[in-house]
């Protein structure tokens, strides 16, 4: 906000009267006016003075205010004379219509709203990577391809035609902001948005890039290498910071969310970070004990059963689960027992049974017991 004295910067006498006031505006506003001096930040800021001392003369009770009190009759950070009307500031979109409306404008306009518009960020992009037990087991490194914006070749991402570069928006003067004062039934209320006229950048392309229509990015593919941890599960994910689309008109690119999914495994069911395998093992193994290969999740590991093991019994493998997310050890794998019975016998076979059948007809558990 200036500092200058606001009678100062319109070249009028504390005295001087509401046209003249008006009048000393007016001079001041044509000849900084930014759409006249688009490059010329020095007026923009002239521009910018008179228009916020104009505010002030203008108005009888802001004037009365500036006169008793100065620049601190209507600065935030000192608290300041604000009080209930909550005013704080000027208003550059109010005062830029009151403008127009009086002395008519300059064409091209474009000074209307004050609505919020999208900033110039790229969007966040999403993909998944479906992984196997093994890839969670040890790690892996995945490429992703992706279809998004990446910024035009022709324009470098600026948005403007060869041979232009952007400007200075004229509605904000570059600051990329703009500050809004509504009439609301308790006061005024001052709000600063993104400027509707440039979205936040505070520069405008007038020439349009042929190849992107002055949006500074084309639809293009990029291959992303992401390094998984160990011990990642199915909804976990990674955001890879500017890695999504290309930001408008060179603006910061969005990020990439990298969600896992894991597959399910033939032979292993996962809890946590234990893995559970079903193992079936023929009656007369688990009546005599046997020692058995177990498949695990790095190579085949010998099991002894002991003799009378009974179907669903649990043995634990300890740490040849999965790793633990970003923590050191890792879980167990759990081996089912499940009784596998033999089918198709033979009559040689049929026998042997029978008589083991009528041996053990005394030690068989009854039902309920
Ligand atoms: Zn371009
Ligand atoms: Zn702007």
């Amino acid at each position: 906000m200036s500092t200058r004295d606001y009678y100062e910067v319109l070249g009028v006498s504390k005295g001087a009267s509401e046209t003249e006031i008006k009048k000393a505006y007016r001079k001041l506003a044509v000849k900084h006016h930014p759409d006249r001096n688009p490059d010329d930040n020095n007026a923009a800021e002239r521009f910018r003075e008179a228009t916020e001392a104009y505010e002030v003369l203008k108005d009888t009770q802001k004037r009365t205010q500036y006169d008793q009190y100065g620049h601190a009759a209507f600065d935030q950070q000192s608290g300041g004379f604000g009080g209930a009307s909550g005013f704080g500031g000027f208003d550059m979109n109010d005062a830029m219509e009151s403008f127009l409306r009086n002395f008519g404008g300059f064409g091209g306009g474009g000074f209307g709203g004050g609505q919020s518009a999208p900033d110039n960020r790229g969007r966040t992009l999403q993909a998944k990577v479906k992984l196997t037990l093994e890839n969670v087991a040890d790690g892996v490194t995945k490429k992703i391809k992706l279809n998004k914006q990446i910024p035009c070749e022709s324009c470098h991402g600026t948005g403007a035609a060869a041979g232009s570069s952007p400007v200075t928006c004229s509605q904000c003067n570059g600051m990329g902001k703009v500050r809004q004062v509504r009439r609301t039934m308790l006061g005024q209320m001052m709000t600063e948005g993104i400027c509707p006229g440039c979205g936040g950048r505070g520069q405008k392309v007038e020439h349009p890039c042929s190849s992107c229509s002055g949006s500074g990015t084309v639809r293009g593919s990029e291959t992303v290498e992401v390094k998984i941890p160990q011990g990642v599960s199915t909804g976990n994910f990674m955001d890879l910071q500017g890695r999504g689309d290309a930001g408008m008109q060179g603006g910061p690119a969005g990020d990439l969310r990298i969600m896992m999914e894991v597959k399910e495994h033939e032979l292993f069911e996962r809890h946590g970070d234990d893995i559970v395998l079903d193992l079936p093992v023929s009656p007369i193994d688990l009546a005599l004990g046997a020692k058995i290969n177990v498949p695990t999740l790095d190579g085949k590991v010998a099991l002894k059963i002991p003799a009378g093991t009974q179907t669903h019994k649990l043995f634990r493998l300890r740490g040849k689960g999965l790793p633990i997310l970003n923590r050191r050890g890792s879980g167990d794998q759990m081996v089912r027992i499940i009784c596998w019975t033999p089918q198709k016998l033979n009559r040689d076979q049929n026998v042997l049974l029978e008589k083991l059948r009528n041996d053990l007809a005394d030690k068989t558990p009854e039902p309920g017991r």
